[in-house]
């Protein structure tokens, strides 16, 4: 048992008695934390009201052995995700950021720039940035941390380059585009126009700055949506929540 600091997101809270909470945080030194905060509904209490979804909080936690619950023993709030009370779509777009991050990590797996990465994001959809392309510059982000990236620039079979050309063949199993030899008996795959594979290598590249005022057509952007939603399904082995409430 030990105690320990870091700073957190946190990603859910559920109702555990009349004064206490279950809260479950992506952290930026002990990546996922479950624990319970005692007292934590109290309006005073050591957390001050700072358990709040999506909110950024300075913990105190008790690390316990394996299958017990962690103690959260003190919280202080950081950064309050406001959006709620201005725009449904900047809400939703953070749930699912928490969302991703629940379901993409496992408890005690650390992963600082995962945890940047989020902070980031939430940042710019509680503020001013656009949230399609602030939503998939992380979950590009997030599967390049977590390595799962799909391959955009070579054949996920044969590892040749794959030049970009009207249509491409993208493999949701193979992880990635497939060139016209590697593209028979491949199971879950998608045809694509090569605009969205375009889309994907810009968005993906973590050096490129100017992201954020790369323009693209409506109907390209729909389509890529489609395939990310698919193969973040295959990934998970499940639908997740949050792709029927988002608008693009
Ligand atoms: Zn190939």
């Amino acid at each position: 048992m030990a105690t320990e600091k870091t700073t957190a997101i946190v990603l859910r809270l559920i109702e555990f008695s009349e004064t206490s909470l279950v809260a479950t945080m992506f952290s930026r030194d002990f990546g996922k934390i479950s624990g319970l905060a005692k007292g934590a509904r109290r309006p005073k209490s050591a957390f001050e009201g700072a358990l709040d979804l999506l909110a950024v909080v300075r913990i105190v936690f008790i690390h316990k052995s394996s299958d017990v619950l962690d103690l959260f023993t003190e919280g202080k709030l950081e950064r309050r995700f406001r959006a709620a009370n201005r725009d449904l779509s900047r809400l939703h777009a953070g749930y699912y950021v928490a969302e991703l991050l629940n379901e993409l990590t496992d408890e005690g797996d650390p992963y600082p720039e995962l945890y940047d990465a989020a902070d980031t994001a939430l940042s710019a959809i509680d503020g001013d940035g656009m949230v399609a392309k602030e939503i998939l510059r992380f979950e590009l982000t997030a599967l390049t941390h977590l390595g799962h990236l799909p391959t955009f620039h070579e054949c996920a079979g044969c590892g040749e380059p794959t030049p970009i050309a009207e249509r491409m063949t993208f493999g949701h199993l193979a992880g990635g585009v497939l060139c016209n030899r590697c593209q028979s008996g491949q199971r879950q795959v998608a045809e694509v126009s090569g605009k969205v594979i375009e889309i994907l290598r810009t968005y993906s590249d973590l050096n490129y700055v100017g992201w954020e005022n790369e323009e693209f057509s409506s109907g390209a952007f729909g389509e890529m949506r489609g395939l990310v939603n698919h193969y973040l399904t295959n990934l998970i082995g499940k639908r997740l929540k949050m792709h029927t409430h988002l608008r693009y």
